[in-house]
């Protein structure tokens, strides 16, 4: 990175590397907005980060996934430019919004995260760079205050309405273990990560119909609504602040009073909740095949009854079932985006190979596949 700072820059970067790293969550899907678990593992992709201090009002910033550099005018932060840039920018805009400051800056990004295939190079970015500018500028910021600042820049800054599993994940995570993170608490346990002989793979669609009818949105609204319903009409004992506080019998109680489409969403949420805690404790028994079939119980679930998946991610996952490997996915908000697979180690290669040419012949589009490994999260390096 050094000599790449140099060519940008004409000048040589002040202190460390700031790496954090990409995510897969291994499963809990859409239970992150309502108080539920999740149990994502930080991978072996990162973005890393290094800069200077200069003497301008000038933030410079130059990403070697994008190839460009970009300026920014430090007295007129406000508006978003659309572009990746927002991610830095959103991150100086929120640390401005907690009363702390900074001078002008040289800053390089070069980040092995692929963009935009599910595994959070967003998050990734954002919390390398956030941990930078806390170093450089003394800012005194700790754990959660900077996973929130980070959370904050990619909601407020750039607009997309995300939990913050991503940013914790790249700041907490660790080799060999997952975390099992209640988002309602924002506390974890860590999990012991034993795959055995098995690999984790992810398959990107390449494919996404997010924006149709802005259905995240509506999911989000649905559950919101279903909460209300059920606080309003006393269904419950107790009124709720989430929909991840209802207990499975309860659930069959809601059955009979709930509307079908909303009974649906809510049951999704709390058997998710459920499969969440099943799949961290097989994976603590080094049960490879039942984690696998949770998988494939929460991809039919998230396809009928929370009706996110695609048409894509479902042809992956029927491939996944039929080839067949013990458990397969999609992970992420879906409409589109990626699948993780547990594969047998020694399938990896055939595995990969037979899924893109079935995709490609159905789709005629080239997915992305990667082997992912777990990892440490946010770390600082000395400058090599
Ligand atoms: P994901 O987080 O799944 O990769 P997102 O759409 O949430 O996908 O975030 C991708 C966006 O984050 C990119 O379009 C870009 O704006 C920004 N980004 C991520 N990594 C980098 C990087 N290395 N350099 C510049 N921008 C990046
Ligand atoms: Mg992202």
């Amino acid at each position: 990175m050094f000599d790449q700072f140099q060519e940008v820059f004409g000048g040589v970067p002040e202190g460390d590397v700031y790496r954090a790293p990409g995510r897969v969550n291994l499963i809990g899907e859409h239970t992150d907005y309502n108080g539920g678990l999740v149990l994502p593992i930080a991978i072996d992709m990162d973005t890393c980060v290094c800069m200077r201090e200069t003497a301008n009002d000038i933030g410079c910033v130059y990403s070697t996934s994008f190839d460009q550099l970009a300026t920014m005018d430090l007295n007129d932060l406000d508006h978003p430019s659309n572009t990746w840039t927002d991610y830095v920018q959103g991150i100086m805009v929120e640390i401005r919004e907690r009363g702390k400051q900074f001078r002008g800056f040289d800053l390089l990004i070069d980040s092995e995260v692929p963009v935009g295939s599910g595994l959070s190079s967003s998050a990734a970015l954002e919390i390398a760079v956030a941990n930078a500018f806390n170093d450089m500028f003394d800012l005194g910021l700790v754990d959660l205050q900077l996973i929130r600042l980070c959370q904050s820049a990619e909601n407020n800054f750039v607009g997309a309405h995300t939990g913050i599993m991503d940013q914790y994940i790249s700041y907490h995570g660790l080799a060999g273990k997952a975390l099992l993170l209640n988002t309602k608490e924002l506390v974890h346990e860590v999990i012991e990560l034993e795959l055995d002989d098995f690999q984790l793979v992810v398959i990107d669609t390449t494919v996404s119909h997010e924006h149709e009818n802005n259905q995240y949105n509506v999911r989000r609204s649905e559950c919101e609504q279903a909460l209300e319903v059920i606080n309003g009409n006393d269904f419950l004992p107790e009124q709720l602040t989430a929909l991840s506080q209802i207990s499975t019998e309860q659930l069959s109680f809601l059955r009979s009073v709930l509307e079908g489409r909303l009974f649906d969403r809510v049951s999704h949420v709390v058997n998710e909740n459920q499969r969440v805690i099943g799949v961290a404790d097989f994976l603590t028994q080094e049960k490879i095949e039942k984690v696998g079939e949770l998988f494939y119980e929460s991809h039919r679930s998230l396809k009928n009854l929370y009706e996110v998946s695609s048409k894509e991610l479902d042809f992956l996952v029927d491939f996944a079932r039929d080839y067949p490997v013990p458990g397969a996915r999609m992970t992420g908000g879906g409409f589109g985006g990626a699948i993780i697979n547990l594969v047998p180690e020694g399938k990896v290669e055939d595995y990969i190979q037979q899924a893109t040419f079935a995709f490609e012949n159905e789709f005629n589009i080239t997915p992305k596949c990667f082997v992912v490994n777990s990892s440490d999260g946010a770390r600082v390096k000395p400058m090599a």
